[in-house]
C-alpha cells in the first residue's frame, strides 16, 4: 500500500491507473478506523481493481464549538488496518494542502440540508460536500462507498454527484453495529462508561419505532412520542438533539408512513454527539 500526503501526487497516481484501464473504488474517512469503515473497504475491494482510502479530519465540516480538537486519531493503527484490508493507496493530506489560504469555493446542497444534522450543524454539510467534491477530483473513482449510518450525508452526496455530473457510482453500505446494537463510530471512544451503557437505547428506540410501525401504527407523531419516552427514560446522561421521521430521499418530515420512512436520532453526551437511523419499509412486512 502506498501512503501519499500530497493531493496532486494522489491525483497523478489515480489518473495513471485509469489510463491503464483499471477501475478505482474510493472510501473517504476521517480515520480512527473500525469495522464500519472496513466494511466499506471490503465492498470497494470486491467491486474495483484499486482501492483508495482517504483519512482526513476535515476542519470545514466542524462548527466552532464542535469536537475537531478531540476527534480521535491513530495514524499508525489505521495504516496497519488498511494494509491488512488490502487498500492500494492511503491518501492522508493536511488541512493546509487541501485548503489554500485563498480558498473561496463551497459546494452546497441546501434543499437536503435543512433538517436532521443540518439543524444543529448549519455549516456541516457544506464542509462535507466541498471536501468530498475535491476528494473525488483527486481519487478519480469509478465507485465511491459511504455508510448508511450517515443517511442524510449519503442522500446529499448522491444529489451532489448527480448535479455536478461526476462520473461516479455512489454505493451505500449498511450500518455496522457493536454486538449490543450501538452503531460503530470513531466517536464512541469518547463516551464515559455510563454513557456507553445508555447509548444502546438509541438503537433500541429506533427498533421500537420499526416494531410499532410494523404492528400497524403509521402516525409518525405517535411513534416518535413512544420512542422519545424510551430515550428520555433510559438515556439520562444524554439529551436528544433530534428524533425525527423523514422521507428517506427528500429528507423532509412526514406525518404518516406510506411505504418507507427514515427514523433518525441524534443524542448529545458530555463529549460526543451520536447519530443513528433506521429505515422502516412497510413492504417488508411479513
Ligand atoms: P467517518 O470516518 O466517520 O467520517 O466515516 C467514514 C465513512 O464510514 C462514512 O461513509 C460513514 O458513513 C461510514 N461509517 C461510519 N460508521 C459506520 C458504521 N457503523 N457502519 C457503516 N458505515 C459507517
Amino acid at each position: 500500500m502506498q501512503t501519499i500526503a500530497d493531493p496532486f501526487s494522489t491525483q497523478k497516481q489515480t489518473l495513471d491507473w485509469r489510463q491503464q484501464g483499471l477501475t478505482i473504488g474510493f472510501v473517504p474517512t476521517m480515520g480512527y478506523l473500525h469495522e464500519g469503515h472496513l466494511s466499506l473497504i471490503k465492498a470497494a475491494r470486491q467491486k474495483a481493481d484499486k482501492v483508495v482510502v482517504s483519512i482526513f479530519v476535515n476542519p470545514t465540516q466542524f462548527g466552532p464549538n464542535e469536537d475537531l480538537d478531540t476527534y480521535p486519531r491513530d495514524e499508525e493503527r489505521d495504516t496497519k488496518l488498511l494494509q491488512e484490508a488490502g487498500a492500494d493507496l492511503l491518501f492522508m493530506p493536511t488541512p493546509a494542502t487541501m485548503y489554500g489560504q485563498d480558498a473561496a469555493t463551497w459546494v452546497e446542497v441546501p434543499t437536503l440540508a435543512t433538517h436532521l444534522c443540518a439543524a444543529s450543524r448549519p455549516t456541516h454539510f457544506r464542509g462535507v460536500c466541498t471536501v468530498v467534491a475535491k476528494l473525488f477530483l483527486l481519487a478519480n473513482p469509478h465507485f465511491a462507498f459511504f455508510g448508511e449510518k450517515d443517511w442524510q450525508q449519503l442522500a446529499i452526496l448522491r444529489r451532489m454527484t448527480t448535479d455536478l455530473m461526476f462520473p461516479i457510482e455512489i454505493i451505500g453500505c449498511p450500518i455496522v453495529r457493536e454486538e449490543d446494537g450501538l452503531a460503530k463510530s470513531s466517536r464512541n471512544v469518547n463516551l464515559t462508561a455510563e454513557e456507553r451503557a445508555q447509548a444502546i437505547y438509541i438503537h433500541k428506540a429506533l427498533e421500537l419505532a420499526e416494531q410499532v410501525a410494523m404492528d400497524g401504527t403509521c402516525d409518525t407523531a405517535e411513534i416518535l412520542a413512544a420512542i422519545r419516552d424510551m430515550i428520555e427514560a433510559k438515556v439520562s446522561s444524554g439529551t436528544i438533539d433530534y428524533l425525527e421521521a423523514m422521507d428517506s430521499e427528500k429528507i423532509e418530515p412526514i406525518a404518516n408512513i406510506k411505504n418507507r420512512a427514515l427514523f433518525a436520532a441524534a443524542v448529545k453526551f458530555s463529549k460526543v454527539r451520536l447519530i443513528d437511523n433506521q429505515i422502516i419499509d412497510l413492504n417488508k412486512k411479513i
